[in-house]
């Protein structure tokens, strides 16, 4: 028999090792979503109605165990209580709104069949993929994955879910917990491991990837899923902007751009990054922000950061960019104190820098000052990430998010369309493709089968070889008429 390799999990606060996963192999993944397929068949066939008993019982299961699942995240990630809980809570919501809203959203729609068709009916089917392979992050291990398991499954498919390597530990338990709800049911599996395992996983036999994570994985993904001619949605990194107006309400956009830049140091995909602000609020914004952020402290507000490595990038994006001139309004070059980062902000950063083109994933805020909200625009938009932006005005608010190259926008709050289940979630250009969360969320894990129906006879036989000339005539004729 093959030993079983071990995946040690570890406390990036303490360093500590807080739990053992498996570190499976290509055969188990393989053999794991043999399973997923056969037990796709009696989930599907159970219908939206089935699907939701078991699917709600999970979310009230995971309800009524909320501090066990955050501790894990907590213990994995270097979370503070506050934020692990209200991850928990808002990846629950999703898991009821998915399966709540299914049925409405992936019901059979009627279409018009045109005159020359007209005796025949015309429907669109959703039809789930089968099976899903569901490949997760780190930085919100319950609530990013969610957003595709979740929704694939009240779809009707199955799922193999991998978890990031540095948060075996929190997938292991929606597996099991999943499998207190419906066990044997072989529609969820969770496979622990680290790259390798992501690898096998969309080489077997699955039928769509959900990918979550870096930009650079992601290419991979896409081109693995490639090869069988899989399709993937790709849910990647982001250097997102804020665009501060002269008519924004500063006290209220410093105290949430604070927030989307520092909580869970940094390490959001939508956090805000960047800071364009209009040259006439510019030093009432960076003033009232260096004294909201003086009074942050790591390891209170937000903890460690959860992958070491990433301690590397945020240090060379600081040093980078004080090299390149910008000045630091809070922080210093040594902001890293491994394992934190210290809140960082910097103001007149060029925009070469890798703190502005590349995504931080750190505490850190870059401010620059613009003349104009068209200038702001085009530097927003001058990156080759285009997930979400915030905007804070009040005349130019329509204007500004109608000009953004990104997937989502918060005007005058941030990440608020993340709470949001029925705003689909995703971006444009490099950071990926495809939506989770929402309707669009829930007919993404589906395709389409458009179903035409003969209804009854009719004397215009177009699709035949007895086709006469004179239908051909009257189909000639009902074009020149309905184009004039
Ligand atoms: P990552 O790309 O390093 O890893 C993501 C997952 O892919 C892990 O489970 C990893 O084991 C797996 N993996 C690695 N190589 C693989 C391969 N060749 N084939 C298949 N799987 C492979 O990302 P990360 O560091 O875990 O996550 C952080 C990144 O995720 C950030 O860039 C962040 O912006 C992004 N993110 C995006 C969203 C979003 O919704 N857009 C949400 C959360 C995080």
């Amino acid at each position: 028999m093959t030993p079983i390799d071990t995946l040690i999990s570890y406390s990036p606060a303490t360093g500590e090792e807080v739990g053992r996963y498996p570190d499976s192999s290509a055969e188990v993944v393989h053999e794991l979503v043999a399973r997923a397929r056969a037990g796709s068949l009696a989930w599907r066939a159970l219908g939206f109605k089935g699907r939701k008993v078991i699917l709600k019982k999970w979310a009230a299961l995971m309800a009524s165990r909320i501090d066990e699942l955050a501790q894990i995240v907590m213990d994995e990630t270097g979370k503070p209580k506050s934020d692990a809980t209200l991850e928990v809570t808002l990846a629950i919501g999703h898991l009821a709104w998915a399966a709540n809203n299914a049925p409405r959203f992936l019901r059979t729609s009627n279409r018009a069949p045109g005159l020359i068709m007209a005796n025949m009916s015309a429907k669109v089917q959703y039809v789930p993929f089968g099976v899903i392979g569901v490949i997760g992050p780190w930085n919100y291990p319950v609530y990013t994955p969610m957003g595709s398991i979740a929704y694939s499954l009240a779809a009707g498919n199955s799922v193999v879910f991998k978890p990031s390597e540095f948060t075996p530990g929190v997938g292991f338990w929606l597996g099991e917990t999943f499998n207190e709800v419906a066990r044997d049911a072989n529609v969820f599996f969770v496979v622990t491991g680290g790259p390798a395992t992501g690898v096998a996983l969309t080489q077997s036999a699955i039928d769509k990837v959900a990918f979550t994570g870096s930009t650079r994985t992601a290419k991979k993904v896409a081109a693995s899923c490639a090869e069988r001619m899989i399709p993937v949605v790709l849910e990647c990194g982001g250097s997102d902007a804020a665009i501060i107006d002269v008519d924004a309400d500063i006290s209220a956009a410093t105290d949430a751009v604070l927030w989307g830049a520092m909580s869970n140091s940094g390490q959001t995909c939508i956090g805000t990054e960047r800071v364009y602000v209009m040259d006439k609020v510019a030093d009432k914004f960076i003033a009232e922000i260096k004294r909201g952020a003086e009074k942050i402290k790591p390891g209170k507000e937000y903890g460690a950061i959860t992958m070491p490595s990433q301690l590397k990038v945020i240090d060379s994006h600081i040093r980078d960019a004080a090299s390149k001139g910008a000045e630091f309004v809070v922080g210093s070059v040594d902001s890293v104190q491994a394992p934190y980062v210290n809140p960082t902000i910097m103001v007149n950063v060029p925009e070469d820098s890798l703190a502005v083109v590349e995504e931080t994933f750190g505490p850190t805020l870059v401010i620059n000052r613009v003349s104009d909200v068209d200038e702001a625009i085009r530097l927003s938009n001058g990156v080759k990430y285009g997930l979400a932006a915030s905007v804070w005005s009040k005349k130019n608010a329509d204007y500004i998010t109608s000009q953004l190259q990104c997937g989502m926008v918060s005007v005058n709050s941030v990440i608020a369309y993340a709470g949001i289940a029925t705003l689909p979630f995703g971006g444009v250009k490099e950071s990926g493709y495809g939506r989770i969360h929402g309707r669009e969320g829930l007919r993404e894990f589906t395709y389409l089968r458009s179903v035409a129906k003969k209804r009854f006879s009719i004397p215009l036989a177009t699709m035949s070889f007895t086709r006469k000339a004179s239908t051909d005539a009257l189909i000639k004729k009902l074009a020149e008429l309905r184009n004039r």
